[in-house]
């Protein structure tokens, strides 16, 4: 039977609870151990598909097809282990199944109340679809006091009751510096570990984080307030990258205080080299490049978490340190002389995914100058369409081509598809369907052309990449488009959907239909990614 570890936050929000978690569950991995990690958000959106990335940052999609919390892209980074639908459940998600229940009649005319009926339905995700994994780890949205999250806090408190010794409670909080007082306080952990066993809930590690060292009498006294031993209070400090996080949390031994809690004695120890060896590239890099990214959501970079993690990736294959120029790409439509004052110099761009026409024609414009400057482009999903319909106007002789997403053109080479073919199934969507329901989403195959560029990187046919867009680039185009230059170089199985477009005549011209970002890993970097650094690279050598 897997144990359960739970994770909580207190005293402030955005302390880094998947991270820490995802850093946990892979400090546990290197000891030999089988991982699985989940979240509960106590939002009332159904997924977090609908909403607006300045609202919650990215919206990662996985394998399956579902749009979740940008936490389990965290998840997949430090693990590997490819997240589910059944991963991730929200507030909104768990009422909907429980009033689908209760209008079929399934709770027989009883009252249906948050306890016991939204709590089992809590529970019951929480421990649904596993397989045979030593450890499962919850994290629970939101800080501990929030109004929202408490029917989750109840949940899981059953839960601990329930599986007894096979579930721990990990509660991340903050030590903060007064500098007026010259001292680290403790009182808004204890205060947050008060509310939390005020709810039943008795941690059994704290994780504090804190911007300098919480000396041991102070972490005695935080023991001793929330009733935590000494040597499960363990001092998160800040690191230099993200990926020393699990080093730094077993020199501070989380993952002995975790085995310790569960009354493990008989660990291996752990294996920690491929985190050493990220860490040794990330922080000695042999040189740097310039990448601009033209984008429309900047001013969050959680909106773009796995890109810019991504490109991180591929800097550490390179052992190259990857500086992001980040543009708004509305900037290139209002001033033209900003396209070259912003791009003249960097070692390549990307245009990342996006909705919506605000900023569409500046990225079309960066698309271009790339291009026709002969800067490595990477257009991801959007950037891909954008690259295509500046190709059209500029170059097969389609002044007005654009995309049905913003108006009509003439015509519009990027266009909803109604209709395609998956395995054996015809998948359809309707124009005027849910928005949270027409989506292209999750892991599609695609056949890769011989001879290209891509066919090359990948060094294979056949890939499976996740998606998440609504418009496709209209194959129709294709001949058009290949006759000045272009490769259609990555196709669905059956033909019908392009999914990369290349041009063969450039340095390096790339656009994926699909979102390579949400596979890299720092220990295996998406070959996409770190090729394009190399091509910056290059290109930086020549500059
Ligand atoms: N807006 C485009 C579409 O829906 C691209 C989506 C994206 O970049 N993820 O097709």
């Amino acid at each position: 039977m897997a144990r359960f570890i739970f994770v909580t936050g207190g005293v402030v929000s955005s302390l880094g609870k998947g991270l820490a978690g995802a850093a946990l569950a892979s400090l546990l991995q290197a000891r030999g151990y089988k991982v699985r990690m989940r979240k509960l958000d106590p939002y009332i959106n159904v997924d977090p598909g609908t909403m607006n990335p300045y609202e919650h940052g990215e919206c990662y999609v996985t394998d399956d097809g579902a749009e979740t919390d940008l936490d389990l892209g965290h998840y997949e980074r430090f693990t590997g282990v490819a997240s589910k639908q059944t991963d991730n459940i929200t507030t909104g998600r768990i009422y909907q199944r429980v009033i689908r229940k209760e209008r079929r009649g399934d709770y027989l005319g009883g009252t249906v109340q948050v306890i016991p009926h939204i709590t089992n339905e809590i529970k019951n995700f929480a421990t649904a679809d596993l397989g045979d994994e030593d450890f499962v780890l919850v994290e629970i949205g939101g800080t501990v006091g929030d109004i929202e999250s408490l029917p989750f806090m109840e949940a899981i408190r059953q839960l601990g009751n329930e599986l007894r010794n096979n579930a721990i409670f990990i509660h991340l909080t903050l030590v903060p510096y007064l500098a007026a007082a010259g001292e680290l306080k403790t009182k808004p952990t204890q205060h947050s570990v008060k509310e939390l066993r005020s709810i039943g809930i008795q941690p059994d590690i704290l994780l504090c984080r804190s911007e300098r060292p919480i000396p041991e009498g102070l972490r005695a006294k935080i023991g001793q307030f929330c009733n935590v031993r000494k040597e499960a209070v363990i001092q998160a400090l800040d690191v230099r990258t993200i990926y020393e996080v699990p080093l730094s949390y077993h020199n501070e031994g989380l993952d002995d205080a975790v085995l310790d809690a569960f009354g493990i004695t008989d660990a291996p120890e752990p294996d920690l080299s491929t985190w050493e060896d990220i860490v040794d590239r990330s922080l000695n890099p042999d040189g740097e490049v310039n990448i601009a990214v033209v984008g429309k959501y900047i001013e969050l970079r959680d909106a773009y978490k796995s890109l810019t993690e991504s490109l991180i990736h591929g800097g550490i294959a390179n052992k190259v340190k990857v500086n992001i120029d980040w543009i708004e790409s509305e900037i290139f439509e209002k001033d033209e002389a900003s396209v070259v004052d912003r791009l003249g110099s960097v070692h390549a761009i990307l245009v990342p995914g996006g909705f919506g026409e605000r900023g569409a024609e500046g990225k079309i414009k960066a698309a271009h100058y790339a291009r026709t400057q002969k800067i490595p482009y990477f257009g991801i999903c959007y950037g891909m369409q954008m690259a295509v319909i500046e190709g059209c106007r500029n170059l097969a002789s389609m002044p007005n081509a654009g995309t049905s997403e913003f108006g009509n053109f003439d015509p519009n080479v990027v266009g909803l598809m109604t209709e395609w073919t998956k395995g054996n199934q015809t998948e359809t969507r309707s124009e005027d369907g849910d928005l949270g329901g027409t989506m292209r989403l999750g892991s599609y195959p695609c056949n890769l052309l011989e001879g290209t560029k891509v066919r090359e990187i990948y060094g294979k046919d056949v890939i499976h990449e996740r998606h998440r867009h609504r418009y496709e680039v209209n194959i129709a185009y294709r001949e058009a488009l290949e006759n000045v230059g272009y490769k259609f170089s990555g196709l669905s199985p059956h033909g019908d959907l392009p999914e990369i477009v290349e041009i063969p005549d450039h340095p390096w011209f790339i656009g994926v239909q699909f979102h390579p970002e949400l596979k890299s890993k720092p220990f295996d970097p998406h070959p996409l990614f770190e090729s394009f650094v190399k091509a910056a690279l290059d290109k930086s050598r020549l500059v």
